[in-house]
């Protein structure tokens, strides 16, 4: 597969449908009017055939290497058509489908992620289970029908535009922890879910709580065994890592490369835009080789908790330096740029947060990777 003659390809279609591709709106744009967007370029990209670029052909993709996908990603998120990181929840989603469901209903539902015709949602956190997620209390009772689920996620985002959420919930005993949970896919009109949206900082209303009073699910909808939910979790997380952060690394390019074309007026701006750049480009470094493991068959677990941290940094990074070099613009600016650069510079603050917070990741390096010892 040559990858190169690939992104040609792909580079060609989007500079003469550039038109098609093209936001209609100036700047960040309201959270709908990203979302519209979003299921607009998904669809192009299914149509014209370079959605299914990197996908097995069993879920309707033409096969390829996952740098494949990547590279999709990275071109679509480096032209600005998309926000990367709603673009990026199919790396995690359909991956875990195609793994964890049976082969039928993956290709069912994969095909609908990957065109845009379907949003998903990601239902692990709760009010008292984030960095604990194995204490987590959303529980699935058996009764003669399937599963009758009740409790609370928190921070799931996007699940008020969602149709279906991958959810986690306890299945043994409270005291049976990460060995006691079980995967779900379940339809969001189900009756006894209740959508209540969160605003993130930005002020945009980009998760939600989640309530479960009494939700029906057939057994068809079980992902994995009966209490092997966190096998489902571990194998979604380093696909966040992988594939995601290849199509992150290329948004945050984007945003150096503007802050060098800006030419800010600064005696600090080389020291500080190199600073960016070589953290930007130790991730960009580490990702490929990730990415490069993730093709060889190769199964992704601790060490991308690496990934992680250099991602986090970057990200800060990057948009630190944005707002030393342009003073007042992400505090007073008031035009559409200014208004974009404060959402991402805010967005920034998250890093360290979703997916599995900097000191957990920390934690993780210590005592797996470098066998420091527990935490105590
Ligand atoms: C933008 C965004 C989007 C998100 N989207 C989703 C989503 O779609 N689905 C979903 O399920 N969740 C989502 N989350 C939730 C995210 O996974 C959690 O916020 C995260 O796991 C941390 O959990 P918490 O918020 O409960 O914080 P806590 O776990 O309560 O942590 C609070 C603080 O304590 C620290 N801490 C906790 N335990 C330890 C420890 N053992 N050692 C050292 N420090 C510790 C943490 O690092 C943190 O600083 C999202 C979060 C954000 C910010």
């Amino acid at each position: 597969m040559d990858i190169a003659a690939c992104r040609l390809r792909l580079t060609d279609h989007l500079d003469e449908f550039a038109d098609e591709y093209a936001p209609t709106f100036q700047g960040a744009g309201t959270l709908t009017q990203q979302l519209e967007q979003l299921s607009k370029v998904k669809a192009l990209l299914w149509e014209h055939g370079f959605a299914q670029w990197g996908w097995p052909e069993r879920v309707g993709g033409s096969g390829g290497p996952a740098m494949l996908r990547a590279m999709v990603g990275e071109e679509i998120v480096a032209r600005d058509l998309v926000v990367a990181g709603f673009f990026s929840m199919t790396e995690t989603l359909a991956p875990t489908l195609i793994e964890f469901a049976s082969p039928d209903v993956a290709a069912r539902f994969v095909p609908r992620i990957l065109s845009g015709s379907e949003m998903w949602c990601q239902g692990f956190s709760e009010p008292n289970a984030g960095s604990d997620l194995a204490s987590l209390s959303c529980r699935a009772v058996p009764d003669e029908d399937g599963w009758v689920i009740n409790g609370q996620k928190l921070w799931t985002s996007l699940s008020q535009f969602s149709q279906r959420c991958l959810l986690l919930a306890r299945t043994g005993t409270p005291e049976s922890r990460h060995r006691g949970i079980t995967a779900f896919f379940l339809d969001m009109d189900t009756p006894g879910i209740t959508v209540r949206p969160v605003a993130i900082m930005s002020g945009n209303a980009e998760f939600a709580e989640v309530f479960f009073d009494d939700v029906a699910v057939p057994d068809a909808r079980r992902l994995g065994e009966v209490d092997g939910g966190w096998s489902v979790a571990m194998t979604l997380l380093p696909f966040e890592r992988s594939t995601a952060f290849w199509h992150r690394t290329a948004f945050l390019w984007s945003r150096l490369d503007r802050i060098v074309a800006d030419d800010p007026k600064d005696d600090r701006a080389a020291y500080l835009i190199g600073e960016a750049f070589t953290a930007l480009h130790a991730l960009r470094s580490r990702s490929l080789a990730t990415l490069q493991r993730l093709d060889r068959g190769e199964t992704l677990g601790p060490e991308t908790s690496i990934d992680k941290v250099l991602m986090a940094t970057a990200e800060q990074k990057v948009f630190d330096v944005a707002r030393t070099l342009f003073p007042g613009l992400m505090e007073t600016g008031d035009d559409a740029d200014a208004q974009q650069w404060r959402d991402e510079f805010l967005y920034s603050r998250a890093a360290t947060i979703y997916g599995g917070t900097g000191e957990i990741q920390r934690n993780i390096i210590a005592r797996r990777l470098l066998d420091l010892g527990d935490e105590r």
